[in-house]
């Protein structure tokens, strides 16, 4: 809830206003339940137990990465569905990478989140729990967050967007736009209702291919959305937030990472205010997909930069923990 709400919530309960204030203050300290609301009479307690509740993250596994720390977890959530987040350290601090849904609609063929199907939406409270969780067990502050984890934050569109306002208030977490990156495999009208929003974040597309023959094998959402329809979504969004957008192109060996996709990429790019992400492709079982060879990612790379698009290549971190997005849970849930 924002404050506004929770105030109101509180004060039609005949509580005075000053103790919707220390609610809220409980409850962005993480805490998990409301007896550790202890300068709150029992009263009170009791009975906002009765009417509410509050959304815990409940830690399942937790894999740590020998190579470079990597934390993955796998949390449950009230009603028992499981979820995966990832901390990453690097030298500016604590990144986390969250989901905000249990499964996902979109289908794309090389994403394990995307073969177990759609369950629910997270609420704005599990996303939150899930950074709660992250810095209570690692004793740490996320400093920056991605929206990259299970699901497909623009079509969790409303509770996501109260996530990005809770964390980012002062009185909450206080983690500012600007540090936080949206993950979307491209809904077009969602990516217009978010430019209306003028918020600081960083837009990332999970773009994958240079054309639309190639983005519609890998990804059912381009038959609804084409290449050139998302392009001009972009281009609005750059326009109206004068933010950069950031391109993620998954190199699939044999599949969309030839020069000449490099050269029909680059054009479609052209005068973009962006930036190209290469990451070589996680394999996940039941997909042929193999990550490209490192000749090809350089070969690819440099092609942009040449053509004036910046690009580089991510390194990629908890390679040895099944990192990348749902192929935790899909395990655990077999
Ligand atoms: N649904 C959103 C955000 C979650 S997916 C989206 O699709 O953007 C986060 C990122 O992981 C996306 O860029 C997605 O394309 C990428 N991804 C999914 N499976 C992958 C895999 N096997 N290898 C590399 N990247 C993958
Ligand atoms: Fe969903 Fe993103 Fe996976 Fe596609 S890549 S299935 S949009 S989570």
């Amino acid at each position: 809830m924002y404050y506004s709400e929770l105030k109101a919530e509180i004060t039609a309960l005949g509580f005075p206003e000053y103790r919707a204030k220390q609610v809220f203050e409980w409850l962005n300290k993480g805490i998990k339940s409301f007896d550790e609301m202890s300068n709150l009479p029992k009263a009170i307690r009791e009975e906002l137990k009765k009417i509410y509740y509050i959304s815990v993250a409940i830690l399942e596994k937790k894999q740590i990465s020998d190579y470079d720390s990597t934390v993955k977890y796998l949390f449950s959530l009230t009603d028992g569905e499981l979820i995966e987040s990832v901390v990453m350290k690097y030298h500016h601090g604590y990144s986390i990478c969250i989901s905000t849904q249990v499964g996902c609609k979109m289908g794309c063929s090389f994403c394990a989140t995307g073969k177990g199907g759609f369950i629910r939406n997270l609420s704005a409270s599990e996303m939150l729990a899930q950074i709660e969780a992250a810095q209570s067990d690692l004793k740490i502050r996320i400093s920056n967050i991605v929206l990259m984890g299970m699901g497909e934050p623009l079509d969790n569109y409303d509770n996501v967007l109260r996530f990005l306002h809770l964390v980012s208030a002062d009185c909450g977490l206080n983690i500012g736009m600007r540090h936080i990156s949206l993950s979307t495999c491209g809904l077009v009208d969602k990516i217009y209702e978010l430019s209306k929003e003028n918020l600081q974040l960083t837009l990332s597309i999970s773009l994958h291919a240079p054309n639309d023959a190639i983005r519609s094998k890998t990804m059912p959402v381009n038959k609804k959305y084409p290449i050139d329809t998302l392009l001009k979504a972009c281009r609005y969004y750059t326009k109206t937030t004068g933010r950069r957008i950031s391109f993620e192109y998954a190199m699939i060996d044999g599949v969309n990472d030839s020069d000449e996709c490099a050269a029909e990429l680059a054009s479609k790019l052209k005068g973009m205010l962006c930036h190209v992400n290469l990451i070589p492709v996680n394999s996940v079982t039941e997909t042929n997909y193999r990550k490209s060879k490192k000749d090809r990612l350089v070969s690819f790379c440099n092609i942009l930069q040449k053509k004036g698009i910046t690009a580089t290549v991510r390194r990629t971190l908890g390679a040895d923990i099944d990192a990348a997005c749902g192929q935790l849970r899909g395990k655990y849930s077999n």
